[in-house]
This record gives C-alpha cells, sequence and structure tokens, in this order.
C-alpha cells in the first residue's frame, strides 16, 4: 500500500487534530439510526477521536532478535543463521516446500521471473489494478506486460478474461491478491494448468490470507511476498518466494546472490547464470520478521473479524459496495478494506468530498490506484530504446491496441480504502467508521460544496 503516501499523512493529520472529545462515546447499534449530528467537516463533532491502531507493533521480541544479531557478529545472510531460520519457519507456516527470503518485494518478483526464465520477447499477463512493482518487475526482465482487466466486484484480475490474453508467447501469469484478497485461483489454476503456463503469485499484500484453507502465495508455481512497512507482516524492507519446486528454489537463490549457488559462506566460485544480482536479506530484518511473526496469526484473524463485521455494517448503506471475496477465498489478509463508492447514492457527493468529510469524523480514507495501463511509464518503457530493439514495430503497436481496461478505469474511480491497521482494534472501532460513513450519506445534501 504505497500509492498514497502523501493521503496517509493527511488524514493521519486530521485523526491527531480530532481532539478526544468523544473518546467515552456510547456504541454504536445500527449506525443508520443514530440522531443526526453535524458533519464535522462542517463544524459538528467527529464521530471519532482516538487514533486507530498504531504500527508496527513491537515489544522485547524484536529487540531481543536484534540484539542477537549484533552482537551475534554475522550481519548479513550466514549459512545455517537467521535469513535461513525465518526462511525454514516461513516455508512451514506457509505450507510451502522452500522459501528464500530478498531484500523486497519487488527483488522476489524480479528474482522469481528471472529463476523461471522470463526475459526478452516474452508476455506476462498482470492485472492493471496494483502497486507499479508488480508491472517494474516485468519491464526490468524487458518482457512485455499484457493487462487483462479487472473484475469490478472484487478488484481481482478478472478470470474470465484471461485465456483470450493468451498466446504463443505467454510465459507466466502473475495474478494479484490485491488488498489481500484472493484472486479467483480455482479458474486461474485450471487456467494455467490447460494452458502450461505458469502461475506467479503476486502475494506481497496477501500474507497469511487463504485460498480453501491454503496459504495464498502457495498456490502456484512460485509466490512472492513484500515485508516493507506497510505491510502485514513488516521488516523496514524484506521479501520472500515460496515455490514447491526444487530447481526454480536454486535458480532464484543463485539470481539473488550474484550466480552464486548454496552455499553463502564458501569460497567457490562456480557461478549459475545467465545473470544476478545480489538482492539478499539482511540477519538483522530476518531477526525482525521472526520476532513479529509471533503475532502475525493473531493479527490476521483480528482483522478478519472485523472487515467481515465491517461489511456487514456497510452494506447497509445504499451506496456503499464493499469488494466481494471469491468463495474460496476462506480467509482475505486484509491489507487494504476496499469498497466502491457510489455519489448517485450520495447526492452526487463527489469522492474527494465524501474523503473530506469522512477524514473529519476521524476516519482516514485514500482514493487508492490510478489506472496503471494508461501511465505515462508505459510510453516510456514500451518507447526505450530496449523495447524498440527486441521488439518488432508491429508487435509493440498491437499491444497498444491492445491495452485497454475500461473495468479498471471505473474502479479506479470508485474505490476507497481503509489500511490494515484500521482493523486491529476493537469491534467498536468499526461500528464508528460504519457511523461515520452513514452520518455523511444522513447529510450528503449538505457537503455538497465543502
Ligand atoms: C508492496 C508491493 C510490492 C512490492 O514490494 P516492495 O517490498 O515494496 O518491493 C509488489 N506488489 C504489490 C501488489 C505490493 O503491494
Amino acid at each position: 500500500m504505497k500509492a498514497s503516501t502523501s493521503n496517509r499523512r493527511q488524514f493521519l493529520g486530521t485523526t491527531a487534530a480530532a481532539g478526544s472529545l468523544l473518546a467515552s462515546r456510547p456504541q454504536a447499534q445500527a449506525p443508520v439510526s443514530r440522531p443526526a449530528g453535524k458533519p464535522a467537516v462542517l463544524g459538528g463533532t467527529p464521530v471519532r477521536s482516538k487514533p486507530f491502531p498504531s504500527w508496527p507493533v513491537t515489544d522485547q521480541t524484536e529487540e531481543k532478535a536484534l540484539l542477537d544479531v549484533l552482537h551475534g557478529g554475522t550481519w548479513f545472510r550466514g549459512d545455517g543463521k537467521t535469513v535461513d531460520r525465518f526462511e525454514a519457519e516461513y516455508a512451514r507456516v506457509m505450507g510451502s516446500r522452500h522459501c528464500l527470503a530478498t531484500a523486497n518485494g519487488t527483488s522476489a518478483l524480479i528474482t522469481s521471473l528471472a529463476g523461471m526464465g522470463v526475459g526478452p520477447g516474452d508476455e506476462v499477463i498482470i492485472p492493471p489494478y496494483t502497486f507499479i512493482a508488480t508491472l517494474n518487475a516485468v519491464l526490468i526482465r524487458f518482457a512485455l506486460p499484457v493487462f487483462v482487466d479487472v473484475d469490478r466486484e472484487t478488484f481481482q484480475i478478472d478470470p474470465g478474461k484471461i485465456e483470450a490474453a493468451i498466446t504463443d508467447r505467454t510465459a507466466a501469469i502473475m495474478p494479484v491478491h490485491i488488498g489481500g484478497s484472493a484472486a479467483d485461483m480455482k479458474s486461474i489454476l485450471e487456467i494455467g494448468r490447460r494452458r502450461k503456463v505458469p502461475i506467479l503469485e503476486d502475494a506481497c499484500q496477501a500474507h497469511f490470507g487463504e485460498w480453501e484453507g491454503k496459504k495464498l502465495g502457495s498456490l502456484g508455481a512460485a509466490g512472492c511476498f513484500s515485508f516493507q512497512a506497510s505491510k502485514n507482516l513488516n521488516s523496514g524492507e524484506g521479501g520472500a518466494i515460496l515455490t514447491d519446486d526444487e530447481s526454480l528454489a536454486e535458480k532464484c537463490f543463485a539470481f539473488h546472490n550474484n550466480c552464486r549457488p548454496r552455499r553463502i559462506n564458501s569460497l567457490n566460485f562456480t557461478y549459475l547464470g545467465p545473470a544476478g544480482a545480489n538482492l539478499r536479506l539482511t540477519e538483522f530484518q530476518a531477526g525482525l520478521l521472526l520476532a513479529q511473526m509471533t503475532r502475525t496469526e493473531k493479527q490476521a484473524r483480528s482483522r478478519n473479524r472485523n472487515a467481515l463485521y465491517l461489511t456487514k455494517l456497510l452494506e447497509a448503506i445504499p451506496g456503499i459496495r464493499p469488494a466481494r471475496l471469491y468463495p474460496g477465498n476462506s480467509r482475505s489478509a486484509w491489507h487494504l478494506y476496499m469498497f466502491r463508492y457510489e455519489p448517485e447514492k450520495f447526492a452526487g457527493l463527489t469522492r474527494s468530498r465524501f474523503l473530506k468529510a469522512l477524514r473529519a469524523e476521524g476516519v482516514p480514507a485514500s482514493s487508492g490506484y490510478a489506472p496503471l495501463q494508461r501511465d505515462p511509464l508505459l510510453k516510456e518503457a514500451i518507447g526505450s530504446k530496449a523495447f524498440r530493439m527486441l521488439y518488432p514495430e508491429q508487435r509493440l503497436k498491437q499491444w497498444w491496441e491492445r491495452n485497454q481496461c475500461p473495468a479498471n478505469d471505473q474502479v479506479c474511480e470508485e474505490a476507497v480504502w481503509f489500511t490494515q491497521t484500521m482493523l486491529l482494534g476493537e469491534q467498536s472501532d468499526m461500528d464508528q467508521i460504519a457511523e461515520a460513513v452513514a452520518k455523511i450519506s444522513r447529510h450528503a445534501g449538505d457537503l455538497l460544496k465543502i
């Protein structure tokens, strides 16, 4: 969730400024039936004054983990040390045979694509509703990103549109479990099997989310995670790849270790190509991750409990359409709580005014991603010397023409996001979020000029 750093700063400011008048306000029952108070943005009392839970959550566990590495003297990835321990633990918890820790989620994606042999001339299918790293990983391998539009109801890649995008150049399908909720893995795995295209899951937002009881990121040929500070498992920066395929795991290891296969500390200078980089995680970060992981399952349960409850409340408010989960998505990771906002049900109140009014009530919210398939960056990338050398002009021209994602354009205009930390507190926090939305709904007509 890195799209809106400035928004986040803005709304944190709003929350802090809301004061502490309402700390002991009685809990909401049905939000829609509460008496009408004036909207905070018009000078009324905000629904909520308390800040939401802060992130990251730490205690002495983290301190000890960091000091152990500090005093242990091995600060970079050492054989049998903390990174190895983290990988074994993450693989165990996620139900995968192999885990490779990387410097961050972007490098996990790049390393996986490299390990799978994806490169110039290849096509990789991705959804446009994602963080730019998904796209960058494909571009930096000089492969062509092929956008498949999203399903407006779920915000995920539209499973019904994937097959038509497959060509004999398709080297991978990269579904993104956006917001931590699952893409339709039943359909996607089936398409992959039938068309013999490997599935690389971008699970960078989906730690501990599940599909039919199995962990997201453990279902495809490989799955990638980010441990960047905003993510549900955090070591400041960090990443990991999961796979059951030993040969892929070894290729990825070599790629992330400057073409050097295991072991790390050996003075073995034989290389496994074709090319590589240093994308290793440090021992400090692995220590932090092991410490953070003592809480991850409990946090995942809290988010899930709160998010499902919030959905019940918000669904009752006309014009609020929470992103639907696919039936197989037995648990979302809820990195983001996403819904579509319909201005016509709010007297025509624009989304940006809705967000402003919501923030004033003490509920931080943002509008999320802009359409990636139209980002000017793409023109620069596809028009660059490398792409012009690698791809016939006709193929690039066709690529531009195919690149239409109307549902994504719509989702980008309608989306509203809450962040994962807002789901870590009490059920009463959810009551207040819903109450704030309901209050704006009741007063929508008065807010048209804010
Ligand atoms: C965060 C994120 C990444 C990249 O992870 P970093 O650790 O920031 O490099 C990739 N894909 C998605 C969907 C993400 O949210």
